[in-house]
């Protein structure tokens, strides 16, 4: 990067010069001093909440004076400014913490992982130790044996764990290395929306369109926590619902969630606590309302008389008669063996269908149904109320707004999502919009996720192909089992994905090999951010396991701490990169060039890329192929601006000719010229196909139970059985799990809700973003890291009191709030602190929820449920 193309900007800082008309002679006057010139440069917070804020660095001889945010251009709506939150502004602390890595570490010889015993190494050192040792591995195990873990905390278009990923499949003296698929944030959503709607995870109707919609119904919904930008989705969220109001229009909006958060505050009209996990039976009453009449077929209900003709058009498997006509008009539909036997008989699928289970009717009935106890019986507002403690009443309220409203619009966030019946959950929220049968219609929505105006940037891409061709991942949850055993891993027992060359899934090869090195770049997901930390420290200890960690970060985080080797890497405001809007901009798209003038810090710090570059080179492997044949970064960065500016989305941004010209101006906006399409609207209104299995919006999902028998289902070590919320079911239901507010009819399950009485919502909180920033004091003074407790469950407690949290698989200390802002029976906490123990079972000083969490993977995405947790709480130190 030229320095002459960055703005300069007048002194402001140190700047001295000599008047000479103060009578002093010239030879007594000190030499004149130069003003300083204080520079600008564009960078942007890079952290996975969503918006990627633009941020102005300023900075005076190569450090850093001040951080400013996006505050140059109108702040009017459609030019509004992509304002960044306190996170952002307080990068300047980030970069010159007092825990930044300064050098590359080394973990003394003979001290255990994690024991926090490090020796400075140079570079050259720690390339070739890794270097050797890698190349060692892959020979030794092969490429499957070395593994790169799911990160988001830097998310570049160039200098990203993407070039450690680059450097893994080109080290040593073969190609290759085991990826990972689908990830924390939306794996069961991201399933469930497929095997619904065909669609990827944010392909809602975007919130413009609320301005067309007479009724809101948000479920677990908080962007204004999450992301906090002066852009983004939830701003259009606002403006939509601001100018509804406005116009007198008809319009109501229900929150549900178990906390009141900052997206209420005045925003709704009622907030309505519920417990955890138990959406799928408040989601069931609404339907129960919808669908029941007055006969014994319920012709009369409101589902007949009004929705009826959608669900016979746009659906497939609402009732029995459904599932048999599809599989007679296609045979293949019916689940069978991989030897071609039938696994399951038309009679049993058809019996197995969304109208039966809710109204309590066929194998569903109370008394006579064959269906297990708690699949039984009509699922009506009293059921629901007594699991998911929303008052009948209110639950049918909600239920009459949706059949009385004209243009439903139905939001459901992440955080159902990452429950222990996540996949359920979903798809039993779902059936609401479906239900109402007005999809495809001004103003309404799925309930997925709402899509963006993207401004795409081209990235650094990677392989991960073998020698052969085949390529390798396992879901990003099952990696600490894929070092714990891995070698029989395979599609059945744990959704491993091989493809040969010719991209066929290979269901029955086995993985071969277990992980036997851990990259981790930019991310905290070793120790912090995966489940159960104390079933998965000890593990990473062991040495006869994964004989090679290796954490790239700017800091010591808790999951570097575990690490052999920690590499400081440079951070956001030492760079020189692209960063595109991310994955919750709204209508609002934009890009940043980011450049720097600030000095390397310590002098030792490199970039992701020269990172893997000296892994690379240090190991023996293909140089050429990591750097595609380019001299240095620069080159690659010219390319990658040649290939941004060639994506036709981004022409809105007018970005001119060259990377330097653009890191010039450094940020580039253009908002949507509309609200772009409704959801479903091409399938309702001009016939394309979905494409889900049938081609319609799948009731039952067909995909799932062509699955079914060629998965094996889960077995929990803690039960030693599957449950049934480790089964893969097709029919959307409300599922009873481990540790849920009513126990899974197992002894375990009895004795976690006897003994832990208190059901946990994990939640974002202000002061982080995920884990990123914790580190920061100042967002730790601003934001109180607390547990929430409702005044009914406070007992003796006061506020201001630390408290023990107890759940089954782990303890952490934390001070508690007592607030009426969280339901009932449920305590809120928030996620991402870091972890502070000196060994697994200790009690975690630092307050990190993966203390609690379990590894329970949900049945067909095999996602995280890190949601799911019972605690009890008693005082510390008593
Ligand atoms: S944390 Fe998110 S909203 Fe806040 S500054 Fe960073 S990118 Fe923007």
């Amino acid at each position: 990067m030229q320095r002459r193309d960055f703005l300069k900007l007048s002194a402001t800082a140190g700047a001295v010069s000599c008047i000479t008309a103060c009578g002093s002679k010239s030879s007594d006057s000190p030499a004149p001093v130069a003003p300083a010139e204080e520079q600008l440069n564009w960078t942007a917070c890079l952290v996975n909440c969503g918006s990627n804020c633009p941020l102005k660095v300023y900075s005076v001889d190569g450090v850093c004076t001040r951080v400013e945010t996006d505050w140059a251009e109108s702040d009017d709506y459609g030019n509004h400014q992509v304002r960044a939150c306190l996170r952002g502004r307080s990068l300047r602390q980030r970069n010159y913490a007092p825990d930044r890595l300064k050098t590359p570490l080394r973990r003394v010889a003979g001290t255990k992982r994690g024991a926090g015993q490090w020796e400075q190494i140079s570079w050259e050192t720690a390339f070739s130790e890794i270097g050797t040792k890698l190349a060692q591995l892959k020979a030794d195990h092969g490429p499957r044996s070395i593994y790169h873990h799911y990160v988001s905390g830097a998310y570049y278009s160039f200098a990203s764990g993407n070039c450690i990923r680059r450097a893994l499949d080109c080290a040593g003296g073969e190609r290759g290395f085991l990826a990972y698929y689908s990830n924390y944030s939306w794996a069961a959503l991201t399933e469930t929306a497929g095997a619904t709607f065909g669609h990827g995870a944010t392909s809602g109707t975007r919130h413009s369109h609320i301005r067309d919609a007479d009724f809101f119904l948000g479920i677990g919904f908080n962007p204004f926590e999450m992301r906090m930008s002066g852009s983004g989705e939830q701003i259009d969220f606002m403006k939509a619902v601001e100018e509804r109001r406005a116009n007198g229009q008809k319009f109501k909006a229900i929150m549900i969630d178990p906390r009141y958060t900052d997206s209420n505050l005045g925003k709704e009209d009622e907030w309505l606590p519920i417990r955890p996990g138990t959406d799928g039976a408040m989601a069931a009453a609404i339907a129960y309302e919808m669908m029941k009449g007055s006969d014994e077929d319920h012709s009369d209900s409101w589902v007949e008389l009004n929705s009826r003709d959608f669900l016979n058009s746009y659906t497939v498997g609402y009732d029995a008669a459904s599932i048999r006509a599809a599989i007679a008009a296609d045979p293949t539909l019916q689940p069978k063996h991989d030897d071609g036997t039938i696994a399951i008989t038309v009679d049993e699928m058809a019996a197995n269908n969304y109208k039966d289970y809710i109204l309590g009717s066929g194998k569903f009935d109370a008394i006579t149904g064959t269906a297990p106890d708690y699949e039984k019986g009509a699922k009506d507002a009293e059921w629901a109320e007594a699991i998911c403690g929303i008052p009948a009443d209110k639950l049918r309220e909600i239920a009459s707004e949706l059949m009385a409203s004209s243009n439903p619009y139905i939001q459901i966030g992440a955080g159902p999502n990452r429950q222990a019946a996540g996949e359920q959950t979903m798809r039993s929220l779902y059936m609401l919009s479906i239900l109402a049968g007005k999809l495809g219609q001004a103003g309404t929505n799925t309930g997925e996720l709402p899509s963006n105006f993207r401004h795409n940037t081209a990235g650094m891409g990677y392989s991960y192909a073998d020698k052969d061709g085949s390529k390798a991942s396992l879901c990003f949850f099952d990696w600490v089992e894929a070092v714990k055993d891995g070698k029989d891993m395979d599609y059945r027992s744990h959704g491993v994905k091989i493809y040969n060359k010719d991209g066929e899934l290979q269901r029955d090869e086995k993985l071969g090999t277990d992980i036997k090195a851990v990259f981790c770049s930019a991310g905290n997901g070793l120790i912090n951010q995966h489940c159960d930390i104390n079933y998965t420290r000890p593990i990473l200890e062991d040495e006869s396991k994964a004989e090679l960690i290796v954490v790239t970060d700017c800091w010591l985080t808790p999951s570097a701490e575990i690490a052999d080797y920690v590499l400081p890497d440079s951070t956001w405001m030492e760079s020189n990169d692209i960063a595109d809007d991310s994955y919750s901009s709204g209508e609002t798209g934009y890009q940043t060039y980011m450049s720097s003038s600030l000095k390397p810090f310590f002098e030792s710090t490199k970039s992701m890329y020269d990172i893997g570059l000296g892994i690379v080179k240090a190991s023996g492997g293909d140089v050429s192929t990591y750097t595609d044949g380019k001299a240095d970064a620069s080159e690659w960065l010219d390319e990658l601006y040649e290939q941004t500016k060639a994506k036709s989305q981004n022409a809105t941004l007018n970005l001119p000719a060259t990377y330097a010209e653009a890191q010039a101006k450094g940020f580039f906006r253009g908002h949507a010229p509309d609200r772009g399409p409704l959801t479903l609207e091409s399938f309702v209104n001009e016939g394309a196909a979905l494409s889900t299995t049938t081609g319609k919006i799948e009731i039952f999902s067909f995909k799932w139970a062509i699955d079914n028998p060629r998965r094996d289902t889960f077995v929990a070590d803690d039960r030693d059985a599957s449950t049934h919320v480790d089964m893969i079911d097709p029919t959307p239901k409300y599922v009873p799990h481990w540790q849920g507010f009513e126990d899974d009819d197992t002894p375990q399950g009895k004795e976690e809700v006897e003994n832990y009485p208190l059901q946990v919502c994990g939640y974002h909180t202000k002061g982080r973003a995920h884990s990123s920033y914790h580190n920061v004091k100042w967002l730790r003074d601003a934001v109180e890291d607390c547990v929430w407790v409702n005044p009914a469950d406070a007992g003796e407690f006061n506020s201001g009191d630390e408290v023990i949290m107890e759940s089954p698989r782990g303890k952490l200390q934390i001070r508690m709030r007592i607030t009426p802002r969280v339901a009932p029976g449920v305590v809120a906490l928030p996620e991402g602190a870091w972890y502070k123990a000196s060994a697994a079972g200790e009690v975690d000083s630092g307050g990190c929820v993966n203390t609690l969490t379990k590894y329970h993977p949900c049945p067909v995405s095999r996602g995280n449920t890190q949601h799911t947790i019972r605690v009890k709480l008693y005082k510390a130190n008593a």
